[in-house]
């Protein structure tokens, strides 16, 4: 038997997931992922497969949950998380947010386990307050494209305060901002991904609208970070994680062909719709509850990311005709 506390993290095969994995595995915890696989890869958890106290599950979540043996922590990340990818399964992504939550606060419940969800900084959506305290109730469209993952995300805070208020499950909830990283997937359509691949294939970068709009990109070596102080804190209120250093999509851009050496050029697509204008953490509380606050600059982030998609594109002999004959 071990004495080692145990996690289950749902989506543990997704890009934030897997890094999570490493992190409590590091940190001496045993760790089990669940994951059905619709959007993680179990490329990203290969490195962890037959190590001692590591297991893997593939199960959707969204049914009834069985894990043998104690459990002392659940982190909820099952979720499509690009505005492509929750647009290519809405209704799964509706139903990991509201019926995955419920198992896996149900599971939470009758283990004992600490639960942590992964929530997300559309709960603010087009915000009207910036940049975004934890105490800002948003500015949602429910029946808008994204709406299927903002009111799932929205309904998931509820569920996990309820079972909180209900149950006294110990619950935590991380509302996560942009974040990037390598083992993000190639074709997910997020700014990140798309900018460094075009940028490496010497395509076009795909400017949405005038690139005037503004995120806050947070290196997933901080995050991962911030969600395990979370995790050890008694926050049981929502805490903004996320890097606040905000860029206009333009200029993030022009940082992307810096960083890939890329001459690539700009040029301006539709702006999709109910596409947030402004985007940025105020993360005092995460400063003053966890005494936490990301390290890594977007130049250093950029960095540590591009050679990771340089990899992929070659493994996957995607790269352009101009680069593959160089
Ligand atoms: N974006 C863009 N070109 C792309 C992909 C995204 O201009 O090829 C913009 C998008 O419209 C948004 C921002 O980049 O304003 C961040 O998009 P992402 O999909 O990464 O995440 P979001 O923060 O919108 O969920």
């Amino acid at each position: 038997m071990s004495f080692k506390s145990r996690v289950l993290i749902t989506g543990g095969a997704g890009f934030i997931g897997s890094y999570l994995a490493e992190l409590f595995i590091d940190r001496d915890w045993d760790v089990v992922v669940m994951d059905n696989l619709i959007t993680g890869d179990l490329g990203n958890i290969d490195h962890l497969m037959g190590q001692q106290g590591f297991q893997f599950f593939k199960q959707d979540v969204t049914e009834y949950i069985h894990v043998p043996g104690q459990i002392d922590a659940i982190l909820h990340f099952a979720s499509p998380a690009s505005p492509i990818d929750y647009q290519i399964y809405p209704i799964q992504t509706l139903k990991v947010g509201s019926l995955g939550t419920h198992k896996a606060l149900g599971l939470a419940r009758s283990c004992g386990a600490k639960f942590l969800l992964a929530s997300t900084s559309e709960v603010y959506g087009d915000p009207l307050i910036h940049p975004q305290p934890e105490e800002y109730w948003g500015n949602v469209n429910p029946i808008g494209v994204r709406g299927v993952y903002d009111e799932a995300k929205r309904f998931a805070e509820a569920m996990t305060l309820a079972y909180h208020r209900a149950h006294g499950v110990d619950t935590r909830i991380a509302r996560i901002f942009n974040t990037y990283g390598a083992r993000m997937r190639l074709d997910d359509g997020r700014a990140l991904p798309n900018f460094v691949c075009q940028a490496i294939r010497g395509e076009d970068l795909t400017i949405y609208g005038d690139g005037s709009q503004t995120r806050s990109f947070c290196h997933v070596s901080d995050l991962v970070e911030g969600i395990w102080k979370l995790l050890h804190s008694d926050t049981t209120s929502p805490v903004n994680l996320g890097n606040p250093t905000e860029i206009p999509i333009v200029d993030f851009a022009r940082k992307v062909l810096k960083a890939t050496n890329s001459s690539s050029e700009l040029k301006n697509q539709p702006l999709p719709e109910d596409d947030p204008r402004v985007r940025q953490p105020d993360i005092t509380k995460a400063q003053d509850v966890l005494n936490w606050q990301p390290k890594v600059t977007l130049d250093e982030g950029l960095g540590l990311t591009v050679p990771y998609f340089e990899k992929k594109i070659r493994e996957s002999g995607t790269e352009s005709s101009t680069l593959s004959e160089s």
